[in-house]
């Protein structure tokens, strides 16, 4: 009978397990086709200044695949599988080439977009070459250091290797601004946070969201805001969905929001138009 269990385990879950691992192998290869192939796209969300209704502080670019036959593919799922594999480098290679390309076409177009941030994962910081790449791309678009904010997860500074540290002051100094993302849901101690060159925390969506509901959330987002401010960093609340969230974070000093009360991620294309009628409102027009 002791044996029985585990064979019972093997019979139920081994065919299912092939299945996923099949899976696995065959989206890895054509995620790589599609980096290759340049079959990502990206999609931008503005992040509005919260005292000057109408004002941009910035845009993300958030990256998207549309696979042949699985149709959109969420990045929570190709991000991962690109950071278990070796094509995170790959990917930041295009993610840095493309959101570069697209600034350039907003400055030559005279698109009021002060900034764009891009995600990096994690291992891109243990890559020696990252801020050469990321000069490299700035230069070739004729873009100012001061264009792009990095966006970096809290697992960055949790190993805080010594490849990562020097990454992150290198870029530093060359002028990029570094924001936090998903601030609060990861481990980074705040000594972390005054040691190293950040100058933006990205509140966690999961706190906006519990903000009508839970006091706890309330109270955490109060005191993240007070850090900040005694250590003169910006905070960006991610996810807001509703005018009750934003009029919260407004009056407590939150100074930037994102979410899709104001836009969601849309092409840039649509980011286009948004503006446009955003300007429009701000003008009276
Ligand atoms: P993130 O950087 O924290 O991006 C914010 C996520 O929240 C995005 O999900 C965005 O679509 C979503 N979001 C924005 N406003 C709202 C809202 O009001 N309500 C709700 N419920 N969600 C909102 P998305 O696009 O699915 O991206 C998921 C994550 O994938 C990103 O989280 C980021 O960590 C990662 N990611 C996306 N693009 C890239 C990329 O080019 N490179 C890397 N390394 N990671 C990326
Ligand atoms: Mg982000
Ligand atoms: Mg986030
Ligand atoms: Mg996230």
């Amino acid at each position: 009978a002791a044996k029985k269990q585990p064979n019972a385990h093997w019979c139920r879950f081994s065919p299912e397990l092939s299945v996923q691992a099949h899976e696995r192998v065959v989206m890895e290869h054509d995620l790589r086709e599609a980096i290759a192939q340049r079959h990502l796209h990206l999609h931008y969300q503005p992040q509005v200044l919260s005292q000057a209704v109408g004002r941009l502080h910035g845009v993300e670019a958030l990256a998207r695949w549309n696979h042949p036959v699985w149709g959109a593919v969420s990045p929570a799922r190709f991000i991962a599988l690109a950071e278990d594999s070796s094509l995170i480098q790959d990917l930041t290679r295009w993610l840095l080439e493309a959101a570069c390309a697209q600034m350039a076409r907003w400055r030559k177009a005279r698109l009021p977009v002060p900034q764009l941030a891009i995600n990096l994962s994690a291992r891109n910081f243990h890559d020696p070459q990252l801020a050469e790449q990321v000069q490299a791309a700035l230069t070739r678009h004729g873009l100012q250091p001061h264009d792009l904010v990095l966006e970096i997860t809290e697992s960055v500074m949790m190993d805080a290797s010594a490849a990562a540290v020097a990454n992150l002051h290198k870029l530093n100094v060359m002028g990029l601004q570094l924001s936090l993302d998903d601030f609060g849901t990861g481990y980074s101690s705040l000594s972390h946070l005054h040691r190293l060159p950040i100058s933006e925390l990205k509140l966690d969506q999961s706190f906006v969201r519990d903000l009508e509901s839970s006091p706890a959330a309330t109270a955490l987002i109060r005191s993240v805001l007070s850090i900040a401010r005694s250590l003169g960093m910006k905070v960006v609340a991610e996810g807001v969905e509703t005018r009750e969230q934003s009029e919260w974070l407004q009056r407590h000093g939150c100074a930037v929001m994102q979410g899709y009360l104001f836009c969601r991620p849309v092409s840039a294309a649509q980011l286009e138009y948004w503006l446009r009628a955003q300007s429009a409102k701000t003008t009276g027009a």
